[in-house]
């Protein structure tokens, strides 16, 4: 944790706190009615298998049970791990391939989004199909998303985006919303790692872009965390800790803000600021609510919460700016 070793900006009134918060044991799991081990959906395997590494060789400060284990043993041999894991990467793959596209060029690009050997792919799937258990569960996902009116098959192999008021994958987002797979709380946070945007292809660039936005507007909602704005245009996946710091797309680094309060909660903006620890919606240089359009003055209101870690992180930082001023 590097922001650990910085000097604390020197803020009246509130760097007491803040000092007081650093001695404590960082890196839990800042919710506790998560814990309840679910079957794990990753989309992302490449993540999933350096968790196992991590979980081996490190102590483990977030909670940790036998079932998560057995979760991320399976996560390793079947990356996709869930039919459902696999409803995303289709509409993803769709829209990268320009709203329409055969089943084969499909399953291609879902497997190259997810990482996949082409051992992984053609793991067979005795005493239900004949195909590989990916190329079946990629025609369940298709039929889902059918069922849902986010995709339509024109033809025969031939399959299609519906696009509506919103994306469809803004729509799988929010039909996810609250009943998401908690994985993502199973794991330890990764705070910093973000690929190197300057050596990752403009194509996978979009992809984790795509992906982050998918995974926060299912976890928290599509509504702005500090105001009552949900159109889903309008709303942007934030990063807490900046992709220009090298922040993780982890989606506990995330929260979905609108516009305006992306803007006004960036490190060298700063006019909004969130408590890391009260979670306390604060406008800044006198501003009030009601200037800032802030309607909701604690992140409490949203239904999980993002890592204090990340948190922490921004605070320093928009302490640092504001002390510079
Ligand atoms: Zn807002």
């Amino acid at each position: 944790m590097p922001f650990l070793r910085r000097e604390a900006p020197d803020e009246n009134g509130v760097s007491r706190s803040v000092i007081v918060f650093r001695l404590l044991p960082l890196g839990e799991v800042l919710t506790t009615a998560e814990d309840t081990p679910v079957p794990a959906a990753s989309s992302r395997p490449p993540r999933v298998t350096k968790v196992m590494a991590a979980a081996t060789n490190e102590p483990r400060s977030d909670s940790q049970t036998s079932t998560g284990n057995q979760n991320r043993i399976t996560s390793a041999r079947m990356p996709w791990v869930s039919q459902t894991a696999l409803m995303f990467p289709t509409l993803h793959a769709l829209r990268e391939l320009g709203g329409r596209a055969d089943i084969d060029a499909i399953a291609a690009h879902v497997a190259d989004q997810l990482g996949l050997t082409q051992q992984q792919r053609e793991i067979p799937n005795p005493g239900v199909d004949t195909r590989p258990k990916f190329d079946y569960d990629l025609a369940w996902a298709r039929t889902k998303l059918h069922t849902d009116g986010l995709v339509t098959n024109p033809s025969q192999k031939i399959w299609s985006l519906v696009e509506s008021r919103t994306t469809p994958e803004d729509e799988l987002a929010k039909s996810h919303f609250l009943k998401t797979p908690k994985e993502a709380e199973e794991v330890p946070f990764e705070m910093f790692g973000g690929e190197d945007v300057r050596r990752t292809s403009e194509r996978k660039v979009r992809t984790n872009q795509a992906t982050f936005r998918f995974d926060v507007l299912a976890r928290y909602g599509c509504e702005c965390a500090v105001c009552s704005i949900d159109e889903s245009v309008l709303i942007e996946a934030a990063h807490i800790v900046p992709k220009a710091d090298n922040g993780s797309d982890d989606v506990r680094n995330g929260l979905p803000l609108c516009l305006l309060h992306h803007k006004a909660t960036e490190k060298n903006v700063a006019l909004i600021r969130i408590h890391p620890e009260t979670l306390e919606v604060i406008c800044t240089g006198g501003r009030s609510y009601e200037e800032l359009r802030v309607t909701k003055s604690s992140l409490e209101e949203l239904p999980k919460l993002p890592n204090k870690e990340a948190l922490e992180y921004l605070w320093e930082a928009t302490g640092a700016h504001l002390a510079d001023e």
